[in-house]
């Protein structure tokens, strides 16, 4: 059994899991407006764990704690005519449109719940784009806890409905995600209830590691190349949390070649990994869960990318469009935008890989979160029929 604890990832602090404990007290001083957060903190493993097959042994809340949903791995597939299509002969998908609530999110929010459990917390609140909300609410109702979602008015409507569906409390936020974020932040301090705000909670990244852990467990190895959507970079930074507890425990002894893609329009990451500062831009694209103008995870997802060597890329929302359409019509797959941004970002660069390298997309959420985006790609049949003839005259 091993003994869990945060560790600031700028100063190296220390510091006991507390519900109230968020950033490093010291670091988040250092603060600024329109910035990434400051001190954020990650979880430590102190020892080793003697069963590490089971991926509950990784993580610092015991698995009697999490909600009862199953805690399945999601399916790791290749599609035959995607291998075909790509000429890539290890080409796997990762597919997180499989989860609960039709995203990667809910394990970062299994993970917040579980703890809240533990705690005797009852009520969670979060600011979200969409996904990390409606994840929540439905990870939230199946947990038993009360949750209130701070969303930007912009978010896709099926995100909105699903969270309402769950039973959340959602107050829409005139003004962006960002605005939303600060809002949330001031009501959970008032009414003393969990933030599961992206970055800001240390089990948010904590959390969503399990997917690398999956990941290696089921290709028996790690990957030579993974691609992930970027928006505040808490999924990437999950990813190589994941990967560098699978080497400290000593079941790997390398991390994966790690890709960051994000849109053209949202590219705060992009842009500070190649000038090494943080400017701010306002976001614009249609890939709404990685349309983010202050990526709240920006100074940890670049120093771990640094680090360990991987690349950002940036797509357009052309492409994104384009790879969305070309995996469903491929492989059967619907992916939401932000989630076909790894494809997107695959097809931009794979003349530069080998194709026997063995590749991951991550495929982070669900197409049917955003028809309204999807219907861009498509036609709509304009006349309806009542005999087989009219067919003719179409
Ligand atoms: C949240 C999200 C992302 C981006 O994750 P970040 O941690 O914000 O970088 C990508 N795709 C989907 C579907 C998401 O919901």
């Amino acid at each position: 059994m091993s003994n869990f604890f945060y560790r600031c990832t700028e100063c190296g602090r220390e510091y006991a899991i507390l519900p109230d404990r968020m950033c490093c007290p010291h670091c988040s001083e250092k603060q600024s407006f329109n910035k990434p957060l400051r001190g954020i903190l990650e979880v430590i493993m102190g020892g080793r764990i003697s069963n590490p097959e089971d991926l509950f042994a990784f993580l610092p809340v015991e698995k009697t704690h999490f909600p009862p949903v199953p805690l399945d791995f999601t399916p790791l597939w290749q599609s035959s005519r995607l291998k075909e299509k790509t000429g890539f002969s290890h080409l796997y998908m990762k597919d997180e449109t499989r989860q609960l609530t039709g995203s990667l999110k809910d394990r970062a929010s299994l993970l917040v719940a579980a703890f809240a459990r533990r705690e005797g917390i009852k009520e969670i609140t979060v600011a979200s784009t969409g996904n990390a909300g409606s994840s929540m609410a439905g990870i939230g109702a199946a947990a038993g806890l009360q949750i209130t979602l701070f969303l930007p008015e912009s978010a896709p409507k099926a995100k909105i409905v699903q969270a309402l569906q769950y039973g959340a409390r959602v107050i829409p936020v005139k003004g962006t995600y960002d605005q939303a974020f600060d809002l949330s932040l001031a009501y959970s301090k008032k009414r003393d209830s969990l933030s599961r705000n992206t970055a800001y909670n240390p089990l948010t990244i904590e959390g969503k590691k399990t997917v690398s852990l999956e990941i290696f467990y089921q290709l028996k190895d790690i990957p030579d190349v993974i691609f992930v959507p970027v928006g505040d970079g808490v999924i990437l930074s999950g990813i190589y949390k994941g990967f560098r507890d699978l080497k400290d425990q000593h079941c790997t002894n390398s991390i994966p070649h790690v890709v960051a893609v994000q849109a053209e329009g949202s590219s705060a990451i992009a842009r500070a990994f190649h000038t090494g500062k943080f400017t701010l831009s306002p976001a614009k694209t249609l890939a709404d869960s990685i349309s983010v103008s202050v990526p709240r995870g920006g100074y940890y997802a670049l120093k771990q990318l640094k680090t360990y060597h991987g690349s950002v890329i940036t797509v357009s929302d052309n492409e994104i469009l384009h790879a969305q359409k070309e995996l469903s019509t491929t492989t059967g797959l619907f992916a939401e935008p932000a989630a076909a941004a790894s494809y997107a970002g695959f097809l931009k660069i794979k003349g530069t890989l080998s194709k026997d390298q063995k590749i991951v997309l991550l495929i982070t959420g669900n197409g049917l979160k955003d028809i309204d985006t999807a219907r861009k790609s498509i036609h709509f049949p304009k006349n309806s029929i009542s005999s087989l003839e009219d067919l003719d005259h179409d």
